[in-house]
């Protein structure tokens, strides 16, 4: 399992708001290479799913709603140690909080709309990865 993988998720309100390639812009600034990108929309089960580890919070459903409220744009990057890397670079949860200057200040607009989705652990990545690309080895 490479630690050099991280996998991101442009949301449906950073999309609808029209901040792909602005994104997309600061996510090469920041070192990360495309490795593959898509445009799709969650269904609901893929959004339950993906978020399945969040499934007894009270948050949940308004969660699943606003992620497949729209098209996202799936995408693995590559860095050395990507995952930590990315999650410190797109900053905290809450737009709120986060670092000035990182995607979600930039672009979040709520704790929920956050702009930005990163994974939390290499396993993690490789499994999302997966979950949006085909070839099991293409990463
Ligand atoms: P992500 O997994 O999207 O990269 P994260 O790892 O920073 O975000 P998690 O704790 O995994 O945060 O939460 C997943 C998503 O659920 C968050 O991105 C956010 O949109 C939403 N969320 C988390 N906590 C709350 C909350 N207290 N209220 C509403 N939504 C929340
Ligand atoms: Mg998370």
């Amino acid at each position: 399992m490479s630690r050099n993988i991280t996998f991101t998720m442009i949301k449906p309100g950073a999309v609808a708001a029209g901040h792909i390639g602005a994104i997309m812009a600061k996510i090469a600034e920041g070192g990360f290479r495309f490795k593959a990108v898509r445009m799709t929309r969650l269904s609901k089960e893929q959004a339950e799913t993906f978020y399945g580890i969040h499934r007894e919070r009270p948050f949940f459903n308004s969660l699943v709603a606003s992620m497949t409220s729209g098209p996202i744009i799936a995408a693995v990057l590559e860095k050395e140690n990507a995952v930590l890397a990315y999650r410190d670079y797109i900053g905290a949860t809450n737009p709120a909080d986060a670092r000035e200057g990182s995607i979600r200040k930039l672009y979040g607009t709520s704790i929920e709309s956050n702009a930005v989705h990163g994974s939390d652990s290499d396993e993690n990545a490789q499994i999302e990865a997966n979950f949006f690309f085909n070839s099991m080895d293409q990463f």
